[in-house]
């Protein structure tokens, strides 16, 4: 089975053609500039080629056809015709309380993920553009939604709830709903296959770092608990984003500058987080190596960040009752061997003992705690691409 997965953004679309029971990627790629003129970045994996080409992109439905052109090019395609393709997968963003798992998009499904859109006002249009592009350009090929939320749907209440008048909640949905579900569930899938275990026996604790993070709790399978709140501004500081802050500090600075609420969240989403701290850069690479020649605010950024992750770390352990396994996975956790020693250092009375040698690496799938370690340290390159493909082939082929 050959399974497109299409992630779509407001002007950007990128994609990933591949088998879901072999997992090979045969072609993967990136369309810019939607809107605006037009530009399609194609890689072939098996042949290491790179193509690159300027098509006029007016709309979606341009650049998915751009895609399927140069999926089924003569020379750098790799496929013959648009009929191999199976299934398209698309990432959408927020499903809400309506979507506990991945679903086959019909018609109400559509307007189930339209009706999401005031919790997602930047994200579920363009997911939707996506979708209903591919629909025109690929009629009758079934399509399922993989949502960023879904995976998160099993919290219980007490994890959920904000403490603010409940009808806020009743009527207008407003609650921890939590994002990066596509990759906390793969990971931890994926820990539980590398601890030969089941899934349902362990407690592990996943945590995404990247240029936006979140860390959730995995109980026997299921997420009790999520850093990322109503909207992903919440929970860990991070690249620009502020993270959980004391809501009082919005009137503060509101009154004291005169910013207006746009303003104020332009400030909290873009120019906070280890950016903000260190008024050095977004990037930990960035960081760590200003930190090293002695810039002492790029030094506390990451501090702060590495200090906020073992925080959660701990809370989630108590929340769960224990922890069998904490993950490292996306742009920090899986290439920065400082952040990871940083953040499980000092856990050694939870059961943690870190082995330096075995941290000493990146993008790969190993386990980076002493072999005496109670609770196993795991580095898992995540797959959001392969999540959606497999899910999408699991529903297409029922
Ligand atoms: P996104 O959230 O945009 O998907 P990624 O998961 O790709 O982001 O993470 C990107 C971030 O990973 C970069 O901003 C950078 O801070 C961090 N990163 C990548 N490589 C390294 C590295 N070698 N050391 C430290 N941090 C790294």
């Amino acid at each position: 089975m050959k399974v497109l997965v299409i992630n779509a953004g407001s002007s950007s679309l990128k994609y990933q053609l591949l088998d879901p029971a072999t997992q090979e990627v045969l072609a993967q790629g990136l369309c810019e500039r939607i809107g605006i003129d037009g530009r399609l970045t194609h890689k072939v994996p098996a042949t290491g080629g790179k193509f690159e080409f300027e098509i006029a992109m007016p709309t979606h439905a341009e650049a998915i056809q751009a895609v399927l052109d140069a999926l089924t090019n003569p020379e750098h395609g790799v496929i013959q015709s648009m009929s191999e393709i199976d299934a398209v997968g698309h990432r959408v963003v927020h499903g809400g309380e309506k979507f506990a798992s991945s679903v086959l998009i019909t018609d109400e499904v559509l307007a189930a993920i339209e009706e999401c859109v005031p919790l997602a006002p930047l994200h579920n249009p363009a997911n939707i553009t996506g979708i209903k592009a591919c629909q025109s350009v690929m009629p009758g090929v079934p399509m399922v939604a993989v949502f960023d939320t879904a995976f998160h749907q099993t919290m219980p209440a007490h994890s959920y709830i904000y403490a603010l008048p409940y009808e806020y909640y009743e009527k207008d949905k407003v609650r921890r709903y939590g994002f990066h579900g596509t990759s906390h569930k793969y990971v931890a899938g994926r820990a539980a296959a590398m601890l030969g275990k089941p899934l349902e026996e362990l407690k592990i604790v996943t945590c995404h770092l990247g240029n936006g993070s979140s860390v959730t709790a995995v109980d026997g399978g299921k997420s009790v608990d999520t850093s990322m709140g109503f909207t992903p501004l919440a929970g860990l500081p991070m690249g620009t984003r502020s993270g959980d802050l004391d809501a009082g500090i919005l009137e503060f600075l509101m009154n004291k500058y005169g910013y207006d609420i746009k303003e104020m969240l332009n400030i909290l989403n873009k120019k906070s987080g280890v950016l903000g701290i260190s008024g050095v850069s977004s990037d930990f690479r960035d960081l760590d190596a200003a930190a090293e020649q002695g810039n002492g605010r790029a030094a506390l950024a990451v501090e702060a960040f590495n200090y906020s992750v073992k925080k959660l770390i701990g809370a989630y352990a108590a929340a769960m009752g224990g922890v069998d396994a904490i993950v490292f996975t996306a742009g920090v956790g899986e290439n920065s061997a400082s952040n990871r020693l940083a953040i499980a250092s000092g856990l050694e009375f939870m059961g943690v003992k870190m082995d330096a040698e075995a941290n000493n690496t990146r993008g790969k799938e190993a386990v980076i705690s002493a072999p005496d370690s109670k609770v196993k340290v795991l580095l898992i390159p995540t797959n959001e691409e392969l999540m959606i493909a497999q899910d999408t082939a699991a529903i297409v082929g029922k």
